[in-house]
């Protein structure tokens, strides 16, 4: 391995209980609050593009950082290799993972067929006062793509996805569609411009527009468009998009 890693930054957590006696949080006191704490800190370092693909994560430091033992540390990275986040490599430790094309690939393409039939269901149901929700999250997306504030706004695109999720009140769906963006933020991560991200601003600006009329075929043509383009953005696969115009013409 003759690549070097970037160095290991993680915001420390704000404990709700004082470490006392210096003693470490061991597996029986607090096994799930330790674990999911460490847990939802990597995962919206990544989201936020704080935490780079292919970067070491130290079982010893993020034991350190938190104040729990590597046993602790290790129950979260089992965990965050289940979610695809975290790649476990035999006597070499715990990398942030480094999505491949056809992986990428997949994850857009399971978020269109969530994202589409959400839009559908939303677009019969939403509420003046949801509209204003998302008017609202808008504004925000606005401020952080103006200011090129690179963490809040990744965060912020991709939370328009879930926050339509959410309206619909289904938390398994939510849940689902949060860990596929977590993964989308990943390849993000290695790929996104900043010219894209004012763009995808700006569909979802059309999207909640086609909200308000309550025009559920703009709706859904909008969001697998939105789809389309981030993904083609994020530049997946040359070749397939080469190949399509070859043959279109
Ligand atoms: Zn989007």
């Amino acid at each position: 391995m003759t690549r070097s890693r970037p160095p290991l930054k993680i915001v420390p957590p704000q404990l709700d209980v004082p470490a006392s006696s210096g003693a470490e949080l061991e597996v029986g006191d607090a096994p799930t609050s330790a674990t999911q704490r460490i847990v939802d800190s990597i995962t919206n370092a990544i989201a936020e593009r704080r935490l780079m693909p292919g970067t070491k994560l130290s079982e010893q430091k993020i034991g350190d950082i938190f104040e729990v033992s590597r046993t602790v540390v290790r129950q979260a990275f089992n965990q965050l290799s289940r979610d695809r986040l975290v790649v476990l490599e035999p006597a070499r430790g715990a990398f942030v993972a480094t999505p491949t094309a056809e992986e990428a690939r997949d994850v857009f393409e399971v978020r269109a067929i969530l994202e589409t039939a959400v839009t559908k269901q939303l677009c019969a149901t939403i509420t003046d006062e949801q509209i204003r929700q998302l008017r609202v999250h808008l504004e925000q997306e606005r401020a952080a793509v103006n200011n090129a504030e690179v963490p809040g706004r990744t965060r912020l695109l991709a939370d328009f996805h879930i926050v339509l999720a959410r309206m619909l009140g289904n938390q398994v769906l939510e849940q689902m569609l949060s860990e596929l963006l977590t993964r989308s933020s990943l390849i993000a991560l290695m790929r996104q411009s900043s010219q894209s991200a004012e763009e995808s601003h700006g569909e979802h600006v059309a999207i909640v527009d086609a909200f308000e009329r309550r025009d559920v075929r703009a709706a859904v043509r909008l969001v697998d468009k939105h789809l389309g383009n981030v993904q083609r953005n994020l530049d997946l696969d040359p070749q397939r998009i080469d190949l399509a115009n070859i043959l279109n013409h």
